[in-house]
């Protein structure tokens, strides 16, 4: 069946193969298999679907929310002599029961429906005595609140399937790949065992470097300068942020943009446009930017700040490099980032467990920009894929480190959180560890624990980062909340009774080239 299916591809399509992600996908779907495709936007969802549903007898509906572009899929299969057709909200009273005889009369092989057509009682009647052997569910993730695009009228797809006389094969497919849309969409839809495959996230064309301490405005000043002509986008937090680098690259003599919600309609897309045409180098912006440009020859995306979470930080990043060149991803880490998106998350608006789930978020990018792993691998495991290997170029892989024992070092920090009743941050901790005569240490009497002042030797700042460092490595757990607290992990245990060792890669700091402004 498999050989068929690659045959329609070659047929119709004029495709050689199918990718890697698509023929687990199909595979699964020809032996009957309920499945979960997760692949990220262009990478090749539709054929998943309507290959085997050229395969399948009868019908196959698709759900779609984008009724804008039904019309394209459909006149795209057309195209290719394939029949299929739409059904949505832009068409008439008499042009829908047109379109439903023909389908009962088996002229289509494919149909596409709007998920708010399943919440009027007599569409769901008509539908039920048609031939229906396959569901698809495309943009699956609106089915969840914990996605981002939450449509209450996917939720009756699984009502009406319970309704059919026969439950027909089903599909679903998004681009989410978040384990709690993940298990909302195997949930809700009632899955049968489903296979989820989960592809097409890895970006071998992008290298991701993650810079701690710097200078941000220096070092952005210098990698524009080295990287001269080439296209790039600088993300920053906040308005502020965006107009003050802004300032500061134009200063300097830089063709830089800015982009952010705060400007007027005319002055974003004259800027977005200039930056489309290589009218400008560089251009500054917020996370508003960045939704439906696709500017293909970008080289660099540097984030000024941390973003929120991976998602965020993957999908900015991935605007570089599209044209399958090389691209660079630069996050420039600082505390203070860390703080600016707790802050976002307490001032928003959210119901307290979707707070707690922002914050658990937060905790896998800080401990991205913390890891000394592979940072592709880091971001490919977060996504689920499966096995990816290290890149071999990322700053975790191509940094000159060295090893150094730790073990000492873990042993005071956890046995201090310990003492301490697990029950206080990495800086209250950190004080604790330096000994420090601050009123918050005093007051709670922990001047008289035995790991009072045992890392005196260190700054705070270092015990800090070695606490993140820890945590990011999976020894410690940091709860979420405004306060969060640091608690202590199996693999911590091992290392206070069993004596485990703790291995950690130090950097070593390369030579800097010393600043040169003169250019400038
Ligand atoms: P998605 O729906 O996931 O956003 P599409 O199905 O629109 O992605 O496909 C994205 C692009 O990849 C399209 O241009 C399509 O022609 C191309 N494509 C998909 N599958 C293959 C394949 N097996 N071989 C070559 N190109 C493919
Ligand atoms: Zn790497």
């Amino acid at each position: 069946m498999f050989r068929e299916a690659e045959k329609q591809l070659q047929r119709y399509y004029g495709y050689a193969s199918f990718r890697n992600g698509q023929q687990e996908i199909v595979t699964s779907l020809l032996a009957r298999q309920d499945t979960l495709g997760i692949m990220p936007t262009g990478g090749g969802k539709s054929v998943c679907y309507q290959i085997p549903a050229l395969l399948f007898p009868g019908l196959t509906l698709v759900i779609s929310p984008l009724i804008a572009l039904m019309k394209d899929q459909v006149d795209a299969l057309a195209s290719m002599g394939i029949q299929a057709s739409f059904i949505n909200s832009s068409l008439s009273g008499s042009e829908v029961s047109a379109r439903m005889r023909a389908a009962r009369l088996g002229e289509y092989k494919l149909l596409y429906i709007a998920p708010e057509r399943l919440e009027a009682p007599g569409f769901r009647a008509m539908i039920l005595d048609m031939p229906v052997s396959f569901l698809a569910i495309d943009e699956a993730h609106c089915m969840s609140q914990w996605g981002h695009d939450f449509r209450p009228s996917y939720r009756a797809i699984a009502d009406w399937v319970a309704e059919m006389p026969e439950r027909p094969l089903i599909g679903a497919f998004t681009a989410t790949a978040t384990q709690e849309v993940r298990e909302d969409i195997i949930r809700l839809l009632a899955l049968r065992n489903p296979n989820v495959y989960i592809s097409g996230f890895d970006r071998d064309n992008l290298t991701f470097l993650v810079r701690k301490g710097e200078n941000k405005q220096d070092f952005i000043l210098s990698y524009i300068k080295v990287n001269k002509g080439q296209s790039g986008i600088i993300y920053a937090a906040t308005r502020r942020e965006v107009d003050g680098l802004h300032a500061l690259l134009v200063r300097k003599g830089i063709t830089a943009g800015r982009y952010h919600a705060g400007l007027s309609d005319t002055e974003r897309s004259e800027m977005q446009e200039r930056f489309l045409h290589d009218d400008l180098e560089v251009m500054v912006a917020s996370n508003a930017f960045g939704m439906g440009i696709n500017k293909s020859n970008v080289r660099y995306v540097i984030h000024h700040n941390m973003p929120k979470n991976i998602e965020a930080y993957y999908q900015e990043a991935g605007r570089a490099g599209r044209d399958g060149e090389p691209g660079e991803c630069v996050l420039l880490f600082g505390p203070q980032d860390v703080q600016t998106q707790r802050f976002f998350i307490e001032q928003s608006e959210l119901p307290p467990e979707r707070k707690e789930n922002e914050y658990r978020k937060l905790q896998a990018m800080v401990d991205y920009c913390h890891t000394t792993h592979c940072l592709r691998q880091h971001l490919l495991q977060y996504f689920g894929e499966a096995a990816p290997a290290a890149c071999g170029a990322c700053s975790s892989c191509t940094d000159e480190a060295e090893m150094v024992d730790s073990t000492v070092d873990a042993q005071k920090i956890f046995s201090c959180i310990y003492r301490m009743r697990e029950r206080f941050g990495a800086a209250m901790v950190a004080g604790v560890l330096k000994g420090s005569r601050s009123k918050k240490v005093l007051d709670t009497g922990f001047n008289s624990l035995p790991t009072y002042g045992i890392m005196a030797n260190y700054t705070e700042k270092q015990i800090v980062d070695l606490i993140h460092l820890f945590t990011a490595e999976g020894y410690l757990a940091l709860s979420e909340g405004k306060y969060p607290v640091l608690s202590l992990l199996p693999k911590s245990w091992a290392v206070l009774k069993n004596g485990e060792q703790v291995l950690r890669k130090v950097r070593v700091e390369k030579q800097k080239a010393a600043p040169d402004d003169a250019l400038f």
